[in-house]
């Protein structure tokens, strides 16, 4: 048994090294990549369920260092916002997409809004403000246009704090996200003090919605309390026609995921934005 013992120390730190020079290398490789041009950004539909209409889309990011090697976001994200890059890749995203919607706004697509993953290390400090200041000065497109989804986790750092960008945000014209809702530990509270206009509702209450009363019952309680609130209700995660109906037939606003359509190439979300 202590040899045994001994073996799985070894064994686990021989796998803890090979974790930690994974991160170094990620991290080394992603600061290249946001210079390369290996970064991109891949579309997912949001659909109205008043019209079976595309509203816009979020944007998601796709790293291929190389043409038959893909990183996932779940991956080097995390370690992004240990290393403090992030508040590069963050950049990167927002200035990408912001060109993006001019050049299809010069082509004659029809409105639409995106929205954009900011990590909450960008809200410290207030940087995001400088951020979104810096780009939106360069590159002119209609502020509403361009919606930021926030996971719950920057309101436990300083209310007041994030209020106050927040509102600052707001006065821009930009809309807020909260993303993964419902996950998170902060109180409902912060939904009266801060000005946000969305919620959108995890995966993983609506991935068993149709066959898990509790998932459910928490479901349609976000829906409720989102139209009591006069936000905007999403679904992320939709797979099944058993979850739209379910969706549907509480009053959720707008839906995105598989069963519709999977994050996407430009080509192939432009295919969809003609047929608007
Ligand atoms: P998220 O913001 O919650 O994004 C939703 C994730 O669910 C995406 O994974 C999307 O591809 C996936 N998804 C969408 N519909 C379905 C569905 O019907 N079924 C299933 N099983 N999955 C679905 P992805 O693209 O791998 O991104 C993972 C996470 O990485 C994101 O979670 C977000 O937290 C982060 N992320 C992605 N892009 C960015 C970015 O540009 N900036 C930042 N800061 N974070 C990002
Ligand atoms: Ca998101
Ligand atoms: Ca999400
Ligand atoms: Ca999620």
């Amino acid at each position: 048994a202590k040899n045994n013992g001994k073996n799985n120390y070894l064994f686990y730190t021989s796998k803890m090294n090979e974790i930690a020079k994974r991160k170094i290398t990620i991290e080394t490789n992603l600061r290249h990549a946001l210079k390369n041009e290996e970064l991109t950004l891949f579309y997912q539909p949001k659909i109205d369920f008043n019209d079976g209409k595309i509203t816009g889309a979020e944007s998601l990011l796709r790293w291929f260092p190389n043409k038959d090697e893909s990183i996932p976001p779940s991956e080097f994200i995390p370690i992004a916002e240990t290393s403090g890059l992030i508040l590069e890749v963050d950049k990167w995203v927002l200035s990408t997409v912001c060109r993006q919607l001019k050049k299809w706004k010069d082509l004659g697509y029809p409105d639409q809004k995106i929205s954009v993953n900011v990590s909450g290390m960008h809200f410290k400090q207030g940087r995001i403000l400088k951020t979104l200041g810096d780009i939106l000065d360069e590159i002119e497109i209609p502020p509403k246009s361009l919606e930021i989804e926030i996971t719950e986790g920057i309101f436990l750092e300083d209310i007041k704090e994030s209020a106050l960008i927040l509102e600052q945000l707001q006065s821009m014209g930009i809309d807020i996200s909260v993303d993964d809702f419902g996950t998170g530990y902060s109180s409902f509270g912060y939904l009266k003090r801060l000005p946000v206009s969305t919620l959108k509702i995890d995966r993983s209450f609506i991935s068993n919605a149709a066959t898990n009363s509790d998932d459910a019952s928490i479901t349609k309680a976000i829906i409720m309390m989102a139209k009591l609130l006069n936000l905007k209700v999403i679904a992320e995660g939709v797979e099944t026609i058993e979850q739209v109906e379910l969706l549907h037939a509480e009053g959720c606003h707008e839906m995105q995921g598989y069963y519709f359509a999977k994050p996407m190439s430009i080509d192939k979300y432009e295919i969809f934005l003609d047929k608007l």
